[in-house]
């Protein structure tokens, strides 16, 4: 099983990327932790990334792609994965494409979380999370039983982060509905696109999201 889950922030990917984690045991690819991995492992790649990061630049779609096809071809992805805020734009994904299909392999289903912009700025602008253990709370949605006090490991030190705030977040949304909008029209061409409704109670989504899964 080879997916991608595809959405705005704040539309539940992660957690339903970490859910699908769990039952299925695919690995969970983020291009943030593949470009650290990489760069500790001083891989080729690793140190192409380290002099482009060193010198204040962004790291360009060939290099990410090169990270991610190196990481599919280690043993834990032979029965699939899960991409996780990749590919982001048209130029990806086609490269994307290419990518797998070199290896003759070919993504399974692209997943859109589907939630509305309030929604989203609302869940995202609640957010925090624990400063010792990374546990995540909402403000109305998600408080600790004890208020001020991590459930999972009893710390009373809390943050946010800097750009989970309403402004931030509408600025966030313009980029995604500009670039990687379109990505939702690109696989629906390609007969890959299946949506769920994001906006309901998370288990259900993931119901949704495993009758799609059992499906294929
Ligand atoms: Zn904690």
């Amino acid at each position: 099983m080879r997916l991608i889950l595809l959405g705005p922030p704040g539309a539940g990917k992660g957690t339903q990327a970490q859910r699908i984690v769990e039952k299925h045991g695919l690995p969970q690819l983020s291009t943030g932790d593949m470009l650290r991995a990489a760069i500790l492992a001083e891989t080729e790649v690793g140190k192409r990334v380290k002099a482009v990061l060193d010198s204040g630049k962004l790291v360009s779609d060939d290099i990410v792609i090169a990270i991610v096809s190196e990481r599919i071809d280690q043993p834990d992805c032979a029965n699939g994965f899960i991409l996780d805020g990749f590919p982001r734009t048209l130029v990806q994904a086609d490269a994307t494409e290419a990518m797998l299909a070199a290896k003759g392999i070919d993504l399974s289903v692209v997943i859109e979380l589907r939630v509305n912009d309030k929604e989203l700025v609302r869940r995202v602008s609640g957010r925090y999370s624990c400063a010792s253990c990374g546990s995540v709370y909402h403000d109305t949605d998600h408080k600790p039983g004890v208020e001020g006090v991590c459930d999972k490991c009893g710390s009373t030190h809390f943050k946010r982060r800097p750009d989970d705030n309403a402004e931030t977040m509408t600025q966030r949304l313009e980029v995604y509905y500009k670039e990687t909008s379109p990505l939702i029209g690109y696989y629906y061409a390609k007969g890959k696109l299946k949506s769920v409704d994001g906006m309901a109670e998370m288990d259900v989504v993931t119901s949704q999201i495993e009758a799609i899964l059992a499906d294929l």
